[in-house]
């Protein structure tokens, strides 16, 4: 492969098994993540490069860095600038906890770190500071603040991601909760379908359908990660009738440009994903480089309000500590 970043020998030989049938195994994926060490680029150790066989390949690794895909899982030299933010703007290890790894924000909802890794890790990760230090939530800790919290009708499951966990454990939380009258809908908050859609079995999606309350949510930034195996899965989700909603983040030289965000809007609709929300990049240490003007914001929601119908349009918010919702740019 000619390609404008220096890939190592092991990187060439995992990337040439796409057509082999252990591409399709979510655990030879996970065994088989890509490092710096093979981009030929320096590391950033407090958050390390990590990434899927799977998603580097959705990107023109010719175009190196400036590639939307790439851009998203390469160490950029900006990473390394010293800037004014904070690690941890949402005082995450701080306050609103409950108990290790389990936090309420708002009234009708409480979130749970169900794991602490990623199988990629995205360099606009808002948790990029935390994820080494965060807690895993304890399943038994959490139902007793579910029930001791009778205002509560959902429950985030969140990371890290928690559908790097075995099915087993995966299933031994959701069918835990799903049990409880009082929640509506178990939130699954997992980057999978982008970056690891095969981590979707069969079983595993029948098994989650069961109870009618599990709801997928995701985050796909660029058209370009909706691939035949996206589409194939999103139709699977949606047979099951799973509900899939997508969180995008607005990131500088990835979809900043409102054609491509509306090409993602519309992409996501014709797969029966709802484009829910279009967040502004946290203030977080070490993203900065990502991070657009709030004008750009506002123009990107002119522009899609302009082109999407409603059901393909999501709302442009930003996530301020201190507010009790997310708030409309
Ligand atoms: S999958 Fe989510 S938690 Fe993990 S690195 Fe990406 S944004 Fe952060």
């Amino acid at each position: 492969m000619s390609c404008a970043l220096n890939l190592s020998p092991r990187a060439l030989e995992i990337l040439a098994c796409r057509e082999l049938p252990e591409w399709q195994s979510w655990q030879w994926q996970l065994a088989h993540t890509l490092s710096a060490s093979d981009f030929g680029i320096q590391d950033y150790p407090k958050f390390p490069l990590r990434v899927t066989p799977y998603y580097a390949t959705l990107a023109d690794l010719n175009a190196g860095a400036t590639d939307p895909i790439a851009r998203q899982f390469l160490v950029a030299q900006e990473e390394f600038l010293p800037d004014d933010f904070s690690p941890d703007p949402f005082g995450e290890t701080a306050h609103a906890a409950i108990a290790p790894g389990i936090k309420q924000r708002y009234p009708d909802r409480i979130l749970a770190m169900m794991n602490v890794t990623c199988s990629t890790y995205c360099r606009h990760c808002t948790r990029r500071g935390l994820l080494g230090q965060a807690c895993r939530a304890d399943l038994e800790t959490l139902i007793a603040a579910i029930q001791a919290r009778p205002t509560i009708r959902e429950v985030l499951l969140s990371g890290g991601d928690p559908l790097l966990l075995p099915d087993e454990e995966v299933l031994r939380w959701v069918n835990a909760l799903t049990a409880l009258p009082q929640l509506d809908a178990v939130r699954l908050c997992t980057r999978t379908p982008v970056v690891l859609p095969m981590r979707w079995t069969d079983t595993l999606i029948e098994a989650l359908a069961t109870s009618g309350r599990v709801w997928v949510q995701t985050q796909f930034n660029h058209p370009n990660e909706l691939s035949p195996e996206v589409q194939t899965l999103a139709t699977r989700l949606a047979r099951a009738g799973i509900p899939v909603s997508n969180q995008s983040v607005l990131l500088r030289g990835i979809n900043d440009d409102p054609a491509v965000m509306a090409k993602l809007c519309a992409g996501l609709q014709r797969n029966r994903i709802r484009p829910y929300y279009i967040f502004l990049c946290d203030p977080i240490a070490g993203i900065n480089h990502f991070r657009t003007s709030v004008q750009t914001a506002q123009d990107m929601r002119q522009y899609l309000l302009n082109h999407l119908g409603g059901l393909a349009c999501p709302r442009v918010v930003a996530d301020l500590p201190d507010a009790t919702h997310k708030t409309d740019v």
